[in-house]
């Protein structure tokens, strides 16, 4: 019997069998140092896989993707402490916010002399990589290869793909770079299996693998052209939301499903443009949604193969079972919520990351975690898999217990978000998440609070900062906010 069959028989037999299962195969396990395999998407949704059962699942397909939640855990709470790209990415590879990191728009670089992740799963003797996109501008510092895209990147639809490999003189942010011919995610994909096969077998391995997609525009391979052609995705009840209930400051701000489809209107459109000839806006609304969707899930598509294409890698070599994979995003996204594209937002689709882990032997297959956890705690978790302690100057904790079913009695029940650039219409703001409440302060001009009910309102269509009944509640989250804000170094 292998491994996954294994696990597929103690899954069968019950929680009981899984925890002896699980005890034996610790013991085993323990002093060992896992490889860890992450694979980060760029803006997925989690309502965009499958496995996390949003409006969407019923018509979509992240086969493999799915797979990692199948026989490992999904994680329901995991949030983004600044919801955007070049932020995100500086928090998880120093367990850093964006104020200590010193990256809190998307114009600021990394510091390659910071302490990172890398750095020291490399000291530890672990052999690092990263392929795909980085976006932090500096030369990458702390992986023995790097193989990644100049700024944002090309898809390679319309334009070369390129990708700047250590050995060569380094350019900054946009500029420099080999070409290659292909598809984007297929060509990272390709780059990680070739280091993979490569590496020294002797050495557990770190491997960032960095996808583009499905960032905007979402240019997909021709070959998907088809895919999803006769689906109608569901709409999101907060695609027609009246922004009435909302403080002044959110009201009339963000980047809208509206003036995503003026973009589309034009004939410079990437997937051809949308013809919106005798439509109102309603109709435009409704046209937009549905073309942002399949093109969306299109480029999902490629993302979902190249795991496929990684796991199977795994399971040929034998290594399934001495690998941590994960599966995540950057940030969240909205998809219609709100009538909004793009990220930014405290709000739920903006501000959840999918995560999903698979270490078979320690994590019980099928298991779900709702603990809040943040991208800051990625790195103490990594270090957490490979025997090392987490240096005092990175901000988060290591979540691996919780991925056990063993929660840390003093583990968070909150999180602190910061907005910091000001940007693409939506203003600056703060604010702290419960697994219930979620306050909100806009701290740019005007100024104004909200406070969102999760429980009773999860669209987060009513604000019920003005209603006398939550008085108390509001209360709380302010001490709370203040408690963090002191806590994480934030009280400029
Ligand atoms: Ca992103």
């Amino acid at each position: 019997m292998n491994r996954r069959d294994f696990l597929k028989k103690c899954a069968m037999t019950g929680a009981g069998g899984l925890v002896l299962s699980n005890r034996a195969v610790s013991v085993r396990l323990a002093g060992r140092r896992p490889n860890i395999l992450y694979i980060m998407a760029d803006d997925h949704s989690a309502a965009a896989i499958k496995c996390y059962g949003g409006r969407l699942a019923p018509v979509i397909n992240t086969p493999a993707i799915d797979r990692i939640a199948a026989e490992g855990i999904r994680l329901n709470n995991c949030f983004c402490t600044n919801s955007i790209c070049t932020p995100s990415r500086a928090a998880i590879l120093t367990g850093q916010y964006s104020h200590i990191n010193g990256v809190k728009n998307l114009g600021q670089a990394l510091d390659r002399d910071r302490q990172n992740v890398a750095r020291l799963l490399q000291q530890a003797g672990y052999q690092t990589a990263i392929v795909g996109k980085w976006h932090l501008k500096t030369e990458p510092s702390g992986f023995d290869y790097y193989n990644v895209l100049p700024g944002q990147g090309n898809y390679g639809v319309r334009n070369i793909v390129r990708l700047k490999e250590k050995g060569k003189p380094w350019q900054d942010g946009n500029k420099g770079g080999e070409e290659y011919d292909g598809y984007a995610t297929d060509i990272i994909t390709d780059v990680c299996l070739r280091w993979l096969k490569g590496r020294d077998k002797d050495r557990p391995f770190f491997l960032m693998c960095h996808h583009k997609a499905p960032h905007g525009l979402w240019e997909y391979n021709p070959k998907y052209e088809h895919l999803y052609e006769n689906v109608e995705f569901p709409e999101p009840e907060s695609l027609w939301e009246d922004k009435g209930h909302r403080c002044e400051a959110s009201r009339q701000a963000g980047r809208t499903i509206l003036q995503l489809c003026g973009r589309m209107e034009s004939s410079t459109w990437p997937t051809g443009a949308l013809d919106t000839g005798g439509m109102d806006d309603t109709q435009k609304i409704k046209a937009a949604y549905q073309k942002y969707l399949h093109d969306y899930m299109r480029c999902i598509a490629s993302v979902d193969e190249s795991v496929g294409r990684l796991l199977d890698y795994l399971d040929k070599e034998n290594l399934t079972g001495d690998t941590v994979v994960v599966y995540t995003s950057d940030q969240g996204m909205f998809l219609g919520e709100h009538e909004y594209y793009d990220k930014r937002w405290m709000f739920e689709d903006s501000l959840r990351m999918p995560f999903l882990v698979r270490y078979p032997g320690e994590i019980g297959a099928g298991s779900v975690n709702d603990d809040i956890v943040t991208n800051v705690d990625f790195a103490p978790t990594f270090l957490n898999y490979a025997g090392r302690p987490v240096p005092s100057e990175m901000q988060g904790r290591s979540f691996r217990a919780n991925l056990t079913g063993k929660t840390p009695r003093d583990w968070p029940k909150s999180m602190y978000y910061r907005y910091w650039m000001g940007a693409s219409g939506v203003p600056v703001h703060y604010g702290v998440r419960t697994k219930r409440h979620k306050l909100v302060y806009y701290y740019g001009s005007p100024r104004g609070w909200e406070l969102y009910d999760l429980q009773n309102d999860p669209a987060e269509i009513n604000n019920v900062y003005e209603s006398p009944a939550y008085a108390t509640v509001i209360g709380q989250m302010k001490a709370e906010l203040a408690r963090l804000r002191e806590h994480f170094g934030d009280t400029e």
